[in-house]
């Protein structure tokens, strides 16, 4: 690949993509909705939305395929942020600015529009497909709004505080990972630090509330479908998960199967609607893995902060209320001991 030429205006660029405060951040149902539209009115395979930062792109939403980030020199999007407008790649197997990149043998087309935050091009919206096709007048005006729904959503900081203060800069994120690489949610290490904040700044009359969900029999899916099968009902259901909640509230992969949702600013009657919903939702549908269909349903422990509480004391509420929905029966939600 011909080295990447880079803009004029890179360092005022990177400052806006640093104010945007979403490279490291989960994926989000506001973006997931966008580029969800855009896979299905193009009818292609692939739609992006990334965050390109000095080095790396954050694919913050992505329909498509796995990855979480990328190499900027490598991705199509490096150059849609340099100029104005549409960038459309029509083979990429001939076309000079891309025809060396590890993907240009399997994403021959490409159409991204960028994406401004303070006036800079911050990130991209794009569509991909493996085979070249046309993209008429008509086409470019529905990407374009779609990327101006998109800049809209890059206004609103939905992320809760606590999220946003894990957000990553390019040199931060290539050392340090917040994000669950299946399921796009936060890891283990980033929910239970998103706890400790929220606990910190519960009060009497703003709570936090904690979910500690675990599917239903899961080992059975693994040894009946195989372990891909299993990978691919962890992703549906985060999804799931992300559906349920509201934008600032955090969902994070706490072990295998095994989720953790914190409400902010609850009171424990609600958050226990949100558990019903969620094993409502997780159990109304089946997940569909190659011909399969499987059927997944999952528990939940459900408790509410306290002001004695430290993070070992929620999460052991949470945990033995999870316990009494497994001999409970399972697909149910308990609480935790509010005394
Ligand atoms: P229960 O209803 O009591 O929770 O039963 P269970 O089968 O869900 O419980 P168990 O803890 O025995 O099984 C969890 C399984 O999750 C075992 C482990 O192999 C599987 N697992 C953990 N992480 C992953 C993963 O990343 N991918 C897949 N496919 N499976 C995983
Ligand atoms: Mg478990
Ligand atoms: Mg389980």
């Amino acid at each position: 690949m011909p080295a990447a030429p880079s803009s004029p205006n890179e360092a005022k660029r990177l400052a806006a993509v640093r104010r945007v405060r979403l490279m490291g951040t989960p994926a989000e149902e506001r973006f997931d909705q966008i580029t969800r539209l855009a896979k299905q009115l193009f009818d292609v395979p692939m739609a992006v939305l990334d965050i390109v930062g000095e080095e790396l792109a954050w694919l913050k939403s992505v329909q498509g395929f796995d990855g979480i980030e990328g190499l900027r020199k490598d991705s199509y999007c490096h150059h849609t942020v340099l100029q104005d407008g549409i960038c459309i790649v029509h083979d990429a197997r001939t076309d000079e600015r891309v025809c060396d990149s590890a993907f240009a043998s399997t994403w021959v087309f490409y159409a991204g529009v960028p994406l401004h935050f303070d006036g800079e091009r911050v990130g991209v919206l794009c569509i991909g497909d493996m085979k070249p096709r046309d993209f008429s007048s008509e086409n470019l005006k529905t990407l374009t709004d779609l990327a101006q729904l998109a800049e809209r959503e890059l206004q609103v900081a939905a992320l809760s505080e606590s999220q946003l203060a894990l957000a990553l800069t390019n040199e931060e994120l290539q050392k340090k990972a917040n994000i669950d690489v299946l399921t796009r949610i936060w890891n283990r290490g980033a929910i239970l630090e998103i706890i400790e904040t929220e606990l910190k700044r519960a009060t009497d009359e703003n709570l936090m509330a904690l979910l500690m969900i675990d599917i239903d029999y899961f080992k059975r899916i693994n040894d009946t479908y195989g372990h891909r099968a299993g990978d691919q009902a962890l992703r549906i259901i985060a999804e799931r998960l992300r559906k349920e909640v509201r934008p600032m509230d955090a969902i994070g992969r706490y072990g295998g199967e095994e989720f953790l949702v914190v409400l902010t600013d609850i009171d424990i009657d609600e958050a226990i609607i949100v558990g019903n919903r969620i094993c409502e939702k997780i159990s109304s549908a089946p997940i569909s893995f190659e011909k399969h269909t499987l059927q997944v349903t999952c528990s939940i422990g459900c408790t509410i902060s306290k002001k004695s509480d430290d993070i070992d004391s929620l999460i052991h509420r949470a945990d033995q209320a999870l316990y009494r929905a497994k001999k409970a029966g399972r697909n149910c939600v308990e609480v935790g001991n509010l005394k």
